[in-house]
């Protein structure tokens, strides 16, 4: 069975990139049938962040990818913190000491700073002149014991035979044999591991079949199949997925706009809607790269199916049905927050459209409502319901319910100035008549209220009071919303209930 894993360091709250990981990581896995586990890479204490690991599980619970193992979820690779997992990296180093693929290297970080501008200086793009790798066994026992500080290095210069690089995105790499540094260091002085010999522990001890990550990571794949060939394992298979850009091609940071997930919880995005575009950002075509493609970049694979256009509204299983890994682009994508707004408006539309859906959305509006009208009474998920389906049209995100009705949970500030205005063209008896005429009108309406045609007797007592057709309804609106626009005088009537609308009607 297929098992993944996403696998976040703890160093701020969730970025949209890492979301995207997380989802490509479930779309896959449950398109196959597998599973997925979150492990927190959690070893650079410098970059530790408190806290967010409980925000990137909010921020999963909120989006609705639901992990399989993980903090929470304890399965049989627990722990799933690598910061408690440290013995198997150290284990995993002294099988790479003892069979001399990895050596101790006690040199002190200045004497190793001052080795790397040497070899700058001599034109080399060695970063380390491997000196430690000379030392005999007994050297190496006598600085041990003398507790000498040392770290453990990859020795490149011994590695075993290995096939080519391929990727499920990229295909096959050329650069398959390039590793970043000289000799790479897998075992820090404080015994913590790098990232390199962390992941290819963890995923060879867990079980992972298939590594989805961050395009980031492409330059140091040949080292991860390195260290695998050199503990005699078997890769999993891998797939690097390009990153997301700003839509002028820039890269995503926090100066240019909202990058963390908690940013769209809080402006009221639906979750779906964010994964559609997510998800569909880098979705191109279908390609087969064919088993003979030597390419890194630059890429000329056959057309086998075409792409989702990137504003398909799609739920996450339309998408997880559709999911094809060899379907992702080899570019980095750009996030255009319009086709977001987009997609939006449309995931709401299907939602409001069943009533279990009607349901979770007044659930999740009633945060968005009661945020910012904090003193109204009239958040309950059955009024909300209404409201929704009252503002319909106008909702591109649950936000916009405050936006855009207000006047449904407090009472309108008629003494603004867009109030006043509204009343500019019409004369004191105009509106007194109006409100006289329309608040006997109610009162005297049968129960139950619902039940009335109000768009009716509205434009029934209309025509009877002979006020033009938009100097009374100009009234109304003015009396109920205290604005401009908004739905249909009658609908809003038909939300506030009878003695609501009549309370506004009398002041
Ligand atoms: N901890 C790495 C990161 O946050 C994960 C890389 C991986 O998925 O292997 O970028």
């Amino acid at each position: 069975m297929a098992l993944l894993r996403f696998a976040p360091s703890p160093t701020g709250p969730l970025h949209l990139g890492g979301l995207r990981m997380a989802l490509y990581n479930h779309m896959y896995a449950r398109k196959v049938g597998g599973k997925w586990m979150m492990r927190v890479e959690d070893t650079d204490a410098t970059r530790y962040v408190p806290g967010s690991v409980d925000g990137i599980r909010k921020a999963l619970e909120w989006a609705g990818l639901h992990y399989d193992y993980g903090p929470g979820h304890e399965g049989p690779h627990a722990p799933y913190f690598q910061s408690e997992r440290l013995d198997l990296y150290r284990s995993y180093a002294n099988k790479l000491l003892d069979t001399g693929h990895a050596y101790r290297c006690f040199c002190t970080p200045d004497k190793l700073e001052e080795t790397r501008e040497r070899l700058a200086r001599a034109g080399s793009n060695s970063t380390y002149d491997k000196t430690c790798l000379h030392l005999t066994e007994e050297e190496v026992a006598r600085k041990v014991r003398a507790g000498e500080k040392s770290i453990v290095r990859l020795n490149d210069s011994n590695l075993p035979a290995r096939p080519p690089a391929t990727d499920l995105v990229f295909g096959r790499l050329k650069d398959a044999h390039a590793s970043l540094a000289t000799d790479p260091i897998l075992l820090k002085t404080d015994l913590f591991p790098t990232y390199h010999l962390a992941s290819v522990a963890d995923d060879h001890e867990m079980g992972i079949t298939h590594v989805l990550r961050g395009e980031e990571w492409l330059l140091s794949y040949p080292l991860h199949l390195d260290l695998y060939a050199c503990l005699k394992l078997a890769p999993p298979q891998f797939a690097h997925i390009p990153i997301l850009l700003n839509p002028d091609g820039t890269k995503m940071s926090k100066r240019k706009g909202d990058v963390q997930v908690i940013d769209y919880i809080h402006r009221g995005w639906e979750p779906e809607a964010v994964l559609n575009w997510l998800a569909l950002a880098g979705w191109g075509a279908k390609h087969d790269h064919g088993p003979d493609h030597e390419h890194s970049h630059t890429p000329k694979p056959r057309l086998v199916q075409e792409a989702p256009d990137s504003t398909r509204v799609m739920s996450l299983n339309e998408m997880i049905n559709e999911f094809d890994l060899s379907a992702l682009t080899q570019r980095s994508s750009s996030l255009d927050p319009s086709k977001l707004e987009y997609l939006n408006k449309h995931h709401l539309m299907r939602e409001w459209s069943t009533p279990e859906g009607l349901e979770a959305l007044a659930e999740r509006a009633h945060d968005q409502v009661k945020a910012a009208f904090p003193t109204s009474q009239y958040t309950s998920i059955e009024y909300l319901k209404k409201v929704i389906l009252t503002l319909e049209g106008r909702l591109t995100n649950l936000q916009d319910i405050a936006i855009h009705g207000p006047f449904f949970f407090v009472e309108p500030d008629l003494s603004s100035d867009d109030a006043q205005a509204m009343l500019k063209n019409i004369t004191p008896e105009q509106k007194s008549q109006t409100l006289q005429a329309v608040t006997k009108l109610l009162q005297e309406a049968p129960e139950p209220w619902e039940k009335l045609d109000l768009h009716e007797l509205l434009h029934g007592e209309r025509e009877r009071l002979d006020v033009p057709y938009k100097v009374f309804m100009t009234v109304l609106r003015h009396a109920l919303c205290g604005r401009k626009d908004g739905p249909a005088v009658a609908d809003v009537m038909r939300v506030l209930g009878r003695e609501r609308t009549l309370a506004r009607l009398k002041q």
